[in-house]
């Protein structure tokens, strides 16, 4: 089956075509037809023309729609009808700066392909097992269950991925492993998957808790927020910019959000890029040791992201002082140049370099829930 992955955000519609079959899946030689992407987008419509037009009017049998936030409605990959299209537009005033985009992707691709099965996959899904204690936060009983206002957890599609990947590498399933897997991209989270389910993700209410990102501050006191707007007097739509936007690696070096920006300039000695480069990786490091505490150990330590794949030098930053917890980084391995997944590690947890697929992970889902066969 070809399925067309739709990722639609602010101003850019990103594409894939991926052939898929559930024969393909079991030996994972489902093949990549076609990717690209449409900058600038202010119409849906007029970018979905544009992305058929790139693909050269090739047919397609589905479409997959990455979705940010499927809340706690939503706990796996669904075909999208007027219901789902509805509870995905409730889910926006839970992630403003995502659903909505989304949401117009889906409605634009539903009308444009009006024959065709749509299936939202959400990126909060894999988080549903989070057990209460992980997604509680400290507040009164009723704004956990009448408000919401729990951690859902993101980048559920990448995290499922790569610890599917490393169990298929040992013959195994995800079922039988302790992991941690760190997704080191523009956004960055930390996931601890315990025999196949997440019972704990750095990321939480929104995208904005965890890890130091490229933009996103990641933990920060919500009494500092409290006290910017009432004793500095911002608004809060510019605290929301400020918390998303302009801080992270980008706010506290000046230099950058990219990763590799900021590590050249740290090189130079420069203040601000080194301790941006520190909190970043003291951050990642602080985590891993939370989730091994969390689940008692772990076989495997997996990193992926744009970070997290490509920089040797942030994973050994973030790995060097884990000797303690069984984290060994092969210093040959890790440096040497490959896009494959690697192990890079040998052990007791064995540490890994995942590169992420999530777009595949859709065209998967997409076909699975077509053909109403299980999820993995
Ligand atoms: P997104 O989260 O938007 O999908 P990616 O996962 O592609 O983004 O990650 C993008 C980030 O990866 C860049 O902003 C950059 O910081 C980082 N990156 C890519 N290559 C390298 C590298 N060789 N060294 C360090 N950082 C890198």
């Amino acid at each position: 089956m070809k399925i067309l992955v739709l990722n639609s955000g602010s101003s850019s519609l990103k594409f894939d075509v991926w052939e898929t079959s559930p024969s393909m899946i079991a030996d994972s030689s489902d093949l990549l037809l076609a990717q690209g992407a449409v900058e600038r987008v202010t119409n849906m419509e007029d970018a979905l023309t544009s992305v058929f037009r790139k693909l050269h009017q090739m047919p397609v049998d589905a479409v997959g729609h990455r979705i940010v936030h499927g809340g706690d409605r939503y706990q796996t990959s669904v075909l999208i009808d007027d219901q789902v299209e509805a509870g995905i537009n409730a889910l926006s005033v839970l992630a403003p700066l995502h659903n909505p985009h989304n949401l117009a992707g889906v409605r634009a691709a539903r009308r444009y392909l009006p024959g065709l099965p749509h299936v939202a996959v959400f990126d909060t899904a894999f988080h549903h097992t989070l057990p209460m204690h992980a997604y509680a936060y400290g507040l009164p009983w009723s704004y956990l269950t009448e408000k919401g206002i729990r951690r859902y957890g993101f980048h559920g599609i990448s995290h499922r991925y790569v610890s599917w990947r490393f169990a298929e590498h040992h013959g195994r399933k995800r079922a039988d492993y302790k992991l941690i897997t760190c997704h080191l991209g523009n956004g960055c989270s930390v996931c601890a998957i315990e025999y196949g389910k997440s019972i704990d993700t750095s990321m939480g209410f929104t995208p904005l808790e965890g890890l130091l990102m490229g933009t996103r501050a990641g933990d920060v006191d919500a009494g500092a927020i409290l006290h910017l707007i009432m004793h500095e007097q911002q608004a809060p739509a510019d605290v929301l910019k400020l918390l998303n936007s302009q801080s992270g690696l980008r706010g506290l070096s000046g230099v950058s959000n990219d990763m590799r920006d900021v590590l050249a300039k740290a090189k130079t000695g420069d203040e601000r890029a080194t301790l941006a480069v520190e909190t970043f990786c003291y951050r990642v490091r602080k985590y891993i040791g939370a989730y091994m505490a969390a689940m008692d150990g772990a076989d495997a330590l997996i990193f992926t992201g744009g970070i997290g794949e490509n920089s040797a030098e942030i994973r050994a930053r973030v790995c060097e002082k884990l000797g303690h917890i069984g984290i060994h980084l092969d210093k040959a391995s890790n440096t040497a140049n490959s896009r494959e997944d690697r192990q890079i590690g040998k052990g007791p947890v064995e540490v890994w370099v995942v590169p992420t697929e999530e777009e595949l992970l859709i065209a998967r889902d997409t076909l699975r829930c077509i053909l109403k066969i299980p999820h993995e």
